[in-house]
Parts: structure tokens; sequence; C-alpha cells
């Protein structure tokens, strides 16, 4: 049985939204496929008879500089923006994220938009996005509007996009200044595909010895992606001391909602291994983000 009836490639966003609402059965976005493909062949996805590919749409494949922003296309794929100098400077995390997400085949189709729009609350791309403060950009037929990253999720593996009414355009991230550098790292099965065992992201500024601000997401931390308000707290204003990193982290323990998923990890392993995967990154983000003295 064919998996769908109709595959629509358009060039504009536009002709996009026309194709998903217009057309004569459930019709949804494709991208890379690399979710996609696996849940229509399994049965974890409503049948669907129309495929609307958004691979050939120029405006959301381009990476660029937008006044004090950096623009990321929703269906750029992975590998174009772990190689993107542009995306290096201004989002290392996001760069960091996208080099380790599976194989360099997977890596070569699967999008960014489509690592969000899967609503999953490890997904590498999408904690490295939470930490970077990055807003979405959605359209619908009528409108497009610009929506904080986390008010995009509203539980696991569920958006809170209008499915095939809305596309994800792209990803506005602020641009990295003097003093500011961001962190990703993670721990994964050795033999593991998919989502790793925990993933966390540091973004910070570093003033006068002390962090003057900073931003942290860990997956899977809670049913939607996951940022860390108290611990980001705890640590605001503080030299990054071992007294400082140790008090931060019982208050990550106490905010995070680390769960137990069956072919990962137990919740008591994830808390168990969380703290040097905490300090490792704190760490590698504070000194990138060299001093002003
Ligand atoms: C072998 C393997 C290893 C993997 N390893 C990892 C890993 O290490 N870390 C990780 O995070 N993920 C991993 N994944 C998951 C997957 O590759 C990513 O989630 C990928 O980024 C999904 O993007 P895609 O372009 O393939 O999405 P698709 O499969 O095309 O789409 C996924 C969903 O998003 C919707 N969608 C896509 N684009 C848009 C858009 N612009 N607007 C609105 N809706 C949209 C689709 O309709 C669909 O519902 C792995 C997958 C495989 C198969």
């Amino acid at each position: 049985m064919n998996l769908w009836q109709q595959y629509i490639r358009p060039s504009s966003v536009t002709e996009a939204l026309q194709a998903l609402t217009s057309a004569p059965g459930p019709a949804c976005p494709l991208a890379g496929g690399t979710d996609l493909m696996l849940d229509l062949q399994q049965g974890r996805h409503a049948p669907v008879h129309t495929l609307v590919d958004l691979t050939s749409i120029p405006e959301m494949t381009v990476i660029e500089v937008r006044a004090d922003e950096l623009f990321i296309g929703a269906a750029a794929p992975l590998s174009r923006i772990a190689a993107s100098t542009l995306a290096g400077q201004h989002a290392q995390a996001l760069v960091e994220a996208c080099s380790l997400i599976a194989g360099p085949q997977v890596r070569s189709v699967a999008t960014l938009g489509g690592n969000v729009a899967h609503a999953l609350p490890a997904a590498d791309g999408t904690i490295a996005l939470l930490a970077l403060d990055a807003q979405a950009e959605v359209a619908d037929l009528h409108d497009r509007r610009r929506v904080p990253l986390a008010d995009l999720f509203v539980g696991p593996g569920e958006s809170a996009l209008n499915a095939g009414r809305e596309l994800l355009v792209g990803f506005y991230i602020p641009l990295c200044a003097a003093y500011q550098a961001s962190a990703f790292k993670r721990i994964m099965r050795a033999q593991g595909i998919a989502l790793p065992i925990l993933n966390l992201v540091v973004w910070l500024e570093r003033r006068a010895g002390r962090i003057a601000n900073i931003r942290i997401a860990v997956g899977p931390g809670g049913p939607v992606p996951f940022r860390a308000s108290a611990t980001e707290k705890a640590l605001n204003g503080k030299p990054l001391t071992a007294e400082a990193v140790s008090a931060a982290l019982d208050v990550l323990l106490q905010e995070a909602r680390f769960r137990t998923s069956p072919q990962r990890a137990s919740a008591e392993y994830r808390k168990h291994i969380v703290g040097g995967l905490f300090k490792d990154t704190l760490e590698t983000a504070w000194t990138r983000a060299v001093s002003d003295r």
C-alpha cells in the first residue's frame, strides 16, 4: 500500500501553505523525512494523502544575518548548519548539536525544523535552540508571527503548531556579543541511535569574573523541552566556583523532572550522571566566553 497519494514540491512558503490547506485529504509537511517516513511506515502517524516537500523553498533553507539576529531556515539540513561559519560564530551550541545528531547520511537530509516540529523533549537541535533564546517564525495562509521556542511545545511529541495549516519558516537567534558563549554536550549510548540519554546546553555572558547572564536547557528534563530557570537564577551574578556549581546542581536536581525511558535510561541513572555533564558544559561555556578582565 502507498504511504501517500500525492507528493508536491512547492517553491515558496505561500505555495506550500496553499498545497497543505487545499489538499483533498490529510496533508502533511515533509522535510528530511527521517522522522516522518519511519512514523508513517510503522503506523505511529495517521495516514496521509498529500506530502508537501519543503526542501526546495529558498526562504526556508537560507542561513544569514538579519539585523541583529541570525536566521536559520527551518528546512536547512543539519549538515549545512554544522558546517556554517555564521552559525559557528553566533550559535556554537547549535553547531555542536547538529554535528552530533545521527550519522552523516541522516544529517545531510534531516532539518532543524523537523527536529523542532517533532517536539521531543530531548531532541538535540531543539534543546540547543532553547538555550540560545531562539524564536520561531510561524506562517499560516494569512499571517506570520514570531513565537518564543518554549511556546511551541504542549507535550512529548506534541507541538502547538496547527498541523496541516501552519509551517515553521525558520529560527531567529540573537547574535553572539563579546563575553558571551555557548556549549552543547550530551551523553549517548555507544550503539545508540536517535535520542541521547541526556543533553545539556549552556549559554552565558561573563563579566568581571562573574556570570552576568545565563541560560540552561536540559533534555529530557520534563515532558517538553526544558529550561532550567531556577538553576539559572542560582548561578546568576556568581563566579564559577566549585561551591556555586554544587549549589546550582542541587537546584537542577530539584527542578528537572527526569523520567525513565524504556529504551534509554532510568530517571535515577539520569540524576546520577547529570552532575558531570552540567559541570563540564558550564566550564566549557565559561572558558569560551573570555572575560573582560
Ligand atoms: C538513525 C537516526 C538517528 C537519529 N539521531 C538523532 C539524534 O542523535 N538526535 C536528535 O535530536 N534526533 C535524531 N534523530 C531524529 C531526526 O533525525 C531529527 O528529529 C530530524 O531533525 C527530523 O528532521 P526531518 O527534516 O527529517 O523531519 P521530517 O521527518 O521531515 O518531519 C518531522 C515532523 O516535522 C514536521 N515538519 C517538518 N518540517 C516542518 C516545518 N518546517 N514546519 C512544520 N512542520 C514540519 C513533519 O510534518 C513531521 O511531522 C535520528 C533519526 C534517525 C532516523
